[in-house]
């Protein structure tokens, strides 16, 4: 198990989720959110967070159901669909200390827009 466990809702995604502080909007509906990272790593760079309060996803996929977990992805793929991502993009989740999550809130990182090169540096 990795060490992030307990939700903790002062982190910054969860304000965003409530409004508390702004960000720019990409796509939302009953269970999803998704916006522009405040500090891009690429010309497109959107993160994608579930509404459902989730430190990682080690515990979406140990705390969710199947439906909840497909329909997730489904709609990632949807915002990929919705902007256009046709050149390719990655797919990155960072999970606990040595994944180099920051947020723990459960958090996907779109990135496109140009040549990605090697995962890490
Ligand atoms: P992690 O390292 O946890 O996988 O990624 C966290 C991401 O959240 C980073 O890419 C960082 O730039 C982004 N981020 C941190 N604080 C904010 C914020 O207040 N607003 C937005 N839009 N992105 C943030």
């Amino acid at each position: 198990m990795i060490d992030i466990i307990n939700y903790d809702d002062g982190n910054i995604f969860a304000k965003i989720l409530r409004n508390e502080i702004p960000s720019e909007k990409v796509y939302e509906d009953n269970n999803v959110y998704a916006f522009k990272d405040i500090r891009p790593q690429a010309p497109v760079h959107i993160l994608v967070i579930p509404k459902q309060k989730f430190c990682s996803f080690d515990d979406f996929v140990t705390r969710s159901n199947d439906k909840i977990i497909a329909s997730f992805f489904k709609t990632i793929k949807k915002i990929i669909d919705q902007e256009n991502l046709i050149d390719g993009y990655r797919l990155i989740t960072n999970i606990g200390k040595r994944g180099g999550q920051e947020v723990p809130h459960l958090h996907f990182h779109i990135l496109s827009g140009k040549l990605l090169g090697k995962i890490v540096p």
